[in-house]
């Protein structure tokens, strides 16, 4: 190929505008980037070779080597990994492929203090050489390929870049950044090895930088021709627990999640028996901003017999525990094994359903440990772990016991457990109501009596919530039961007196409920006398085999059908409006602006709200 001249990718531009700007203050990351694409390199290297012994060539030790030139402003990152083909350097060093990187270019556009992490997350850790370089010259030969055809890559990182083929022997890579004035920190053996072992001291191969010695006459350290590794070289988890410190791991962590924070708890463990694996699993303190993103990347990486094999092998986690990261290291599976062999795997079945019990395990512990600390998790990661409860029914106990609530007496952190030690003698179920806000479900008509009675009711909120009650029915033995569907049975929890009055009051009331379901009849199934209401006139509740009137609006937003069923009104006997009811004129304007502020009332919207403004104001205006 002839000297060509390209231009970037809209998308790389912008990234590269983006990380250059934003991410100064971070600017030493760059070596942690392309040092961890060295080694990925060489895992590449090591993965194909596992078919093709050839590839190695006479090479086999890999290694990557970091080097600098003060007289020419330069610093080399230099791998004998897989390298790669001119038409490789074209798409991997001028488009980006990877799905996310709006989300990316938002993430760090929108954020007020630039997160360095996010550039490795997303993967376009390349582009952050030119932070510290204003050109970096790629120099590479793919394994495999004849030495007359390597290939040269060249750019400022503005909007273009140059390709040509050149003679190469050596196979990998070159990376060359030419610094930028005022960058001449980096030209420092001491200061480029204080970053690589901040950053790369886990990376498994062998970091080499030259031996200095001091010169007497210049009176300054000098390069030899000897090279000594400067980073530890051993993959942590292979390394015996008691060896390592929690500063090891913290920083493992780090390096592996692209997280700047420590994790909230970890796992280390050679697990023996049908199947065998180490398991090195962290729980991150902090979500990343694309948990909700199904396609993202990260999570456990696999390596069979110290061979990395796959970024975020999803089969070895339930959907559930995406969040979680880390690596399992198999001692049985063949290393060609596919994304699609291990779906099927039964070692990788065993391997799911061991590191998942850990995971719970040590969430479990922390929950019980470290309330604080479980509190700040839950706010993180509690509505993915919801996700569980309807997954995974080998595990739903454990999941129910971890998960936590507001309700009507306290703000946060109620576990079922706790619910369970509150309940009143004759209490014989869980309370529960759903809606969109806190606001609106504390308010909800229907909390009226249990509140009188001083029952909790559980207050959800989240998107998941009704769909994870759908498949859980109990805790312990308790029922859930929604205050909002079917007929609230609360006869144990009432007295004679109080039971005979009601009787009396719903006799007495029974014209009046005639004629409201005969005003109603298009728009509420039933209407009925109510036992939950003290305050307010009426509510909206739905049968019980019937759906949530919330669910059927989250479905709606969603653009799905919700099956149509119409809700049962209930009206409070005891309320002056409704009492009005029996001798008013206006009796079907009354009844249709119970019905609307019912449904107002419970978050709901109205179908005509015009007509509701109409029979407002016919009742406003009306003498009384
Ligand atoms: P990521 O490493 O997450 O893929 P980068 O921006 O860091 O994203 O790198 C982009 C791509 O460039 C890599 O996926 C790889 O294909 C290629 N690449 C970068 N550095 C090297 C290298 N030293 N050897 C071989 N390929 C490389
Ligand atoms: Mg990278």
């Amino acid at each position: 190929m002839d000297k060509q001249t390209l231009s970037f990718q809209a998308e790389v531009k912008q990234i590269l505008h983006l990380v250059t700007h934003s991410l100064y203050s971070n600017k030493e990351i760059f070596l942690r980037e392309l040092i961890s694409n060295a080694s990925d390199a060489c895992d590449k290297l090591r993965f194909e070779a596992l078919d093709r012994a050839e590839l190695f060539e006479d090479a086999p030790q890999l290694e990557v080597r970091v080097a600098f030139d003060v007289e020419a402003k330069t610093i080399t990152i230099s791998d004998n990994g897989i390298g790669m083909s001119a038409d490789e350097a074209v798409a991997h060093l001028g488009t980006i492929a990877k799905s996310g990187t709006r989300d990316f270019i938002a993430a760090l556009e929108g954020d007020k203090k630039k997160d360095a992490n996010l550039i490795g997350q997303f993967g376009v850790g390349f582009y952050s050489g030119f932070i510290v370089a204003d050109r970096i010259t790629v120099e590479s030969r793919r394994a495999g390929l004849p030495a007359d055809q390597g290939v040269r890559w060249s750019s400022e990182g503005t909007g273009e870049f140059e390709v040509q083929t050149i003679d190469r022997p050596a196979r990998g890579t070159d990376v060359i950044l030419h610094l930028r004035d005022g960058e001449e920190e980096f030209l420092s053996a001491w200061k480029l090895k204080s970053i690589t072992s901040k950053y790369s001291d886990h990376i498994s191969l062998p970091i080499l930088m030259r031996k200095q010695k001091w010169d007497e006459e210049k009176k300054e350290q000098v390069d030899t021709d000897e090279w000594e590794t400067v980073n530890k070289a051993a993959a942590l988890w292979t390394r015996s627990k008691s060896d390592i410190t929690d500063t090891e791991y913290q920083d493992f962590y780090k390096q592996l999640s692209y997280d700047s924070e420590a994790p909230l708890a970890y796992t280390h463990n050679r697990v023996e028996g049908r199947s065998e694996y180490t398991q090195l699993l962290f729980v991150p303190a902090k979500a990343p901003f694309d948990l909700w993103n199904r396609d993202k990347r990260g999570g456990v990486k696999l390596y069979v017999k110290r061979v990395f094999i796959m970024d975020d092998a999803e089969a070895l986690m339930p959907v559930y525990l995406r969040f979680v990261k880390g690596v399992i290291d198999s001692a049985d599976l063949p290393l060609n094994v596919s994304r699609e062999l291990l779906q099927e795997s039964r070692d990788v079945k065993a391997i799911r359903e061991g590191c998942t019990k850990r995971v719970l395990s040590m969430l479990e512990d922390v929950a019980e440990n470290q309330k604080d600390k479980y509190a700040e998790f839950w706010k993180q990661f509690g509505a993915v772990l919801k996700e569980g409860v309807g997954e995974d029914f080998a595990n739903q106990e454990r999941l129910a016991k971890l998960l936590r609530f507001a309700s009507t007496h306290a703000d946060e952190g109620v576990s079922f457990s706790d619910y369970l030690g509150r309940m009143k003698e004759g209490q014989e179920a869980i309370y529960y109501v759903t809606a969109d806000t806190l606001a609106t479900a504390r308010n909800s008509p229907q909390l009226e009596i249990f509140r009188k009675k001083g029952l909790e009711v559980l207050l959800l909120t989240d998107r998941v919530d009704e769909w994870m009650l759908s498949h859980l029915y109990e805790f312990e033995g308790k029922p859930l039961q929604s205050v909002a569907k079917g007929g609230v049975d609360l006869s144990k929890l009432q007295d004679e007196d109080e039971k005979k009055a009601a009787e009396a009051t719903a006799e007495a009331f029974k014209p009046v409920i005639e004629r409201l379901k005969a005003a109603l009849k298009d728009r509420a199934k039933d209407v009925r006398a109510s036992t939950r209401l003290v305050d307010s006139p009426a509510c909206i509740v739905v049968d019980e085999g019937d759906m949530s009137a919330h669910l059927s609006r989250m479905l709606k937003q969603a653009g799905q059908s919700a099956p149509k069923s119409l809700p049962i009104l209930e009206v409070n006997p005891g309320h002056s409006l409704v009492q009005r009811l029996e001798s008013d004129q206006r009796f079907d304007d009354l009844a249709h602006v119970i019905f609307d502020q019912a449904l107002l009332a419970e978050g709901g919207q109205l179908e005509d709200p015009a007509a509701y403004v109409q029979r407002v104001n016919r009742l406003l205006v009306a003498p009384a």
